[in-house]
């Protein structure tokens, strides 16, 4: 049988006065108080080291939340180890069971741990509330509990019999463990891309980034709590580099769930390739890396649709989404009206801690991201190609903040045109009456990337002309809308190019990737 198809888990709003921003604040004051000194979860153990590193939110980095330990490479040994270990007593337990683990995690957070989820990832990755309910909490949520629906349709699957005969297809995790690696950016990519590869029986070690550990452990534990069994997955916090000296030469590696840059991963992918004749069969590579992603704009668009789409694709969580609105190209018609409420919109912005709900910009993740968004911005500023339109401001003295910024550029090959920010910086490049067809060619041939991109127009024919052109050119491809946003079950994420295998997470398709399937034909 199959798992029906779930509901989206509901956005809570927090509202001032509302139970559920009480909790929240309860929540938040908890963990400040907290002090965690937090290990890593190898197997059954809690392991802690003498090298520690201090937990900072990024909007108060001189507060201390709590510390972590830094493993070595022995740790990594260890965690393929209890992984490897645990892989028989995990692929032999019933797939309901496996299933009951997630669905009841699932549950954990959504009704008892919620506030804290939420008040991990605001404090820990600098998210307002509304970022981080719709990440920590439904979108974690909706990963566990639509990926146990699509892979109880998986198991569903089966071939024809005939006469004489019966077919039958087993679907069994793979042979060796799978390694996840998780980016700061969205608790929910923690938490999706160790759980998917374990759901399917696999077993897994997880490297999430240090500025994620905050949220991350807190996940782990939960996960616990369901009753994952220990080794199943485990946790560790070790330079990329040494997890991969030892994994891309582990002949148990049997793949690899990424989310992070096109850089690291195109590195691992050499790795893995020069390291083949080491495994026993060939690794999976699922990865989703960057973005330079596009709104290209129609002259029948409405300049309000326009505007909220490039404020809020562009700025939500300071533009940190792999999906962010980097570069948008815009009619000469309409720009005057645009600009006026690009400037209004982000001039109403308020900036601060995620402490106070009314803050709507909180701050970049750390101070080497800063610095490096500070970098285009003063190169911007410099530049007779290009002007600021508003913002600009950069100040770290208190947390990593950075003004929501936009730049117009004559130039549509402008360096913040091409190259991926990963901050809260829009280019716009505004293109002359009758080029609509030449731009759509520009946007497709800009970047390397096609993760995502829009198309704002009233006019069916061009919305019709700009989504045939642009087919490759973005894996989630939005009409009048901003290019962020993908919710589990509505719109699978994932693009091509530079930006990934888009092995789509959040769908059947992904978990298709963490099986390999025995035909068997038995004759009578
Ligand atoms: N799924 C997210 C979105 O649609 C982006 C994920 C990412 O940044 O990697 O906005």
């Amino acid at each position: 049988f199959s798992y029906p198809l779930p509901a989206n888990e509901p956005v809570l709003n927090y509202a001032p006065g509302s139970k559920e921003r009480e909790n929240l604040k309860a929540a938040l004051a908890l963990l400040k108080g907290e002090k965690l000194d937090v290990p890593m979860y190898i197997g059954a153990d809690e392991v802690r080291t003498s090298k520690k590193e201090s937990l900072r939110p990024p909007h108060e980095h001189k507060f201390v939340l709590g510390q972590f330990s830094i493993g070595e490479k022995k740790h990594v040994q260890q965690a393929v180890d209890a992984a490897v270990g645990a892989k028989r007593s995990w692929e032999a337990m019933s797939w309901e069971s496996r299933a009951g683990i997630f669905l009841k995690a699932a549950d954990l957070i959504a009704t008892k741990y919620r506030g804290q989820m939420n008040a991990a990832t605001m404090l820990g990755q600098s998210k307002n509330a509304y970022q981080a309910e719709i990440d920590s909490a439904c979108e974690l949520i909706d990963f566990l509990r639509f990926n146990v629906h699509f892979l109880s349709e998986i198991y569903t699957q089966q071939p024809i019999s005939g006469a004489g005969m019966h077919n039958r297809l087993e679907y069994r995790p793979l042979e060796g463990f799978v390694l996840a690696i998780t980016p700061f950016n969205f608790t929910a990519i923690g938490g999706n891309l160790p759980t998917s590869a374990a759901m399917c029986g696999n077993v897994v070690v997880w490297k999430p980034a240090h500025t994620q550990i905050y949220s991350a452990q807190l996940f782990m534990r939960i996960l616990k709590e369901a009753g994952l069994p220990d080794g199943v997955i485990n946790l560790i916090y070790v330079d990329g580099p040494v997890v991969g000296e030892v994994c891309f030469n582990h002949r148990e590696f049997a793949g690899v769930h990424f989310t992070g840059s096109t850089g690291v991963f195109n590195h691992m992918w050499e790795t893995i390739g020069k390291n083949i004749p080491k495994y026993r069969s060939y690794p999976r590579i699922v990865g989703e890396t960057g973005g330079k992603d596009f709104v290209m704009v129609h002259r029948s668009a409405d300049p309000g649709v326009v505007a909220t789409a490039l404020l809020r694709g562009a700025f939500e969580f300071q533009g940190q989404k792999c999906s962010a609105a980097s570069r948008a190209y815009i009619p000469s018609n309409i720009w005057k009206e645009v600009k006026k409420l690009l400037i209004e919109g982000v001039n109403s912005f308020k900036m601060g801690s995620v402490e106070d709900f009314s803050n709507f910009i909180n701050a970049v993740i750390d101070e080497r991201s800063f610095d490096k968004i500070k970098g285009y911005i003063d190169k911007a500023k410099r530049d007779s190609k290009a002007s600021i339109v508003v913002g600009g401001t950069c100040d770290k003295k208190e947390g990593y903040f950075i003004q929501p910024t936009v730049i117009e550029t004559k130039d549509p090959q402008y360096v913040t045109m091409c190259e991926e920010i990963f901050g809260p910086v829009l280019t716009v490049y505004v293109y002359p009456a009758g080029s609509f067809e030449k731009t759509l060619d520009l946007v497709d041939s800009t970047s390397p990337y096609a993760l995502t991109g829009s198309i704002i127009a009233t006019d069916r024919a061009a919305i019709e002309t700009a989504t045939k052109r642009l087919s490759n050119a973005a894996g989630n491809f939005y009409i009048n809308d901003k290019p962020t946003g993908a919710v589990v079950g509505q719109q699978p994420f994932g693009g091509a190019r530079a930006s990934g295998t888009n092995d789509k997470a959040g769908s059947i398709l992904n978990l298709y990737r963490w099986l390999s399937v025995r035909t068997v034909k038995e004759t009578f």
